[in-house]
């Protein structure tokens, strides 16, 4: 019998994988199954990011590189941020890392530990939560409701800071919930952040560029009172399509960019040298495909929201950010779990639980509009005649 470390039973997961597991097995038993499961978009990588990637491994780019990332991207990230957010980044902080998970674990794992208190959203990506686990830190959770369009309110979170306190984690665009946190708001936030010099920030912004209705992204690096205590992780894989690429990066605080680049030395040695080229060609090169993508999820989330306001018990609000609806499902007298198991079952529609993504999730069901419109409305129809 194998003696495995106690820590293991702490450590969480992201259900949206079994559920695409299930779905992918259903699927291979001949049945026809709609994926509103999984996040991530349904869009090939552009072609002249692909061919960058192509390129580098040609030109025999075979071997590690610095650990913290290429100095040419780190740079283009730099100037990236600065044509969308109007802010100056010292290339120095800027750390690539294999997707954007990495950067959730080495942040928790930096300040996270028995006796520390680390703040994140709820509903929420769920690997905060079980990062916190993991790491020993408890975790509080910041409540996000559907009556404030699940963005976070400043003064609710202010009022959960307590001495042991060390990190915050918020999301905006959000998962699962498409919310976004309207400026004033994080503004507020900032400002309340003035009495808690302890607390560190991570600002997860994977969904930057997937805003909609005419709003406006609101990057935490906007606040240069913040800066020697914020990370600010982004990255590849929705904004370019990337997720299979695994690239994504983190703006560190000064005092942090050591430890995190220690870690990455401990855990992968650097990002994989040819994904690194084809992330540089991505920053660098015509951005239209993206303003395409997102054209597309722009049209697929008014048929969404529309549909799923149609269906009996459904009450959906409108989807302000990223790729995903976040219908409330209370009127079905279905807890989420028993919706998200019968509409994968009875009617071929993979969508995943609003408690996968923490106990307030309960009474939602998170769908994924990477998919094509008319699966959108052929998965809606199949839902309503369940009913
Ligand atoms: N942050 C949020 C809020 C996400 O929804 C996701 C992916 O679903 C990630 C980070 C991680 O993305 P990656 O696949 O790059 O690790």
């Amino acid at each position: 019998d194998l003696h495995f470390a106690k820590s293991l039973s702490r450590l969480g997961t992201e259900s949206a994988f079994v559920v695409l597991a299930r779905a992918q097995a259903l699927a291979a038993e001949g049945r026809d199954i709609i994926n509103l499961g999984i996040g991530q978009p349904d869009f090939r990588t552009p072609d002249h990011i692909v061919e960058a990637g192509i390129k580098a491994l040609r030109d025999g780019h075979h071997g590690y590189t610095p650990a913290n990332g290429l100095p040419a991207l780190r740079e283009a990230v730099a100037a990236d941020l600065h044509a969308r957010h109007g802010t100056e980044v010292n290339p120095d902080n800027v750390v690539v890392v294999p997707g954007g998970k990495p950067t959730m674990f080495f942040a928790v794992l930096m300040f996270g530990e028995p006796g520390a208190e680390i703040m994140y959203p709820n509903p929420g990506f769920p690997i905060y939560e079980s990062v916190i686990r993991y790491s020993g830190a408890t975790p509080v959770p910041i409540r996000l409701r559907e009556e404030n369009g699940f963005a976070f309110s400043a003064d609710e979170v202010l009022s959960q800071i307590t001495p042991k306190t060390r990190l915050m984690i918020i999301n905006s665009p959000a998962n699962p919930t498409g919310g976004v946190t309207p400026r004033a708001e994080i503004d507020k936030l900032v400002a309340g952040l003035a009495d808690h010099p302890q607390v560190a920030i991570l600002s997860d912004e994977i969904y930057s560029q997937m805003l909609y209705d005419g709003r406006e992204h609101v990057s935490l690096l906007q606040y240069p009172e913040i800066r020697d205590r914020l990370i600010m992780l982004d990255g590849w894989s929705k904004t370019y399509a990337m997720t299979g690429w695994r690239m994504g990066y983190a703006v560190w605080p000064d005092s942090c960019v050591e430890h995190v680049t220690r870690l990455c030395i401990n855990d992968h040695s650097c990002v994989n040298a040819a994904a690194q080229f084809a992330g540089l060609a991505a920053l660098t090169g015509p951005k239209d495909a993206v303003t395409d993508m997102v054209a597309q999820f722009d049209e697929r989330r008014k048929i969404i929201v529309r549909e799923l306001n149609t269906v009996p018990g459904f009450r959906c609000a409108d989807a302000a950010g990223a790729f995903y609806a976040f219908p409330n499902i209370e009127g079905t007298g279905l807890t989420a779990k028993e919706a998200q198991d019968r509409f994968l079952d009875e009617a071929g529609v993979a969508t995943v639980a609003g408690t996968s993504f923490g106990a307030m999730g309960e009474g939602y069901l998170r769908f994924s509009y990477a998919n094509s419109a008319e699966n959108i409305v052929e998965a809606c129809n199949r839902i309503r005649k369940l009913f």
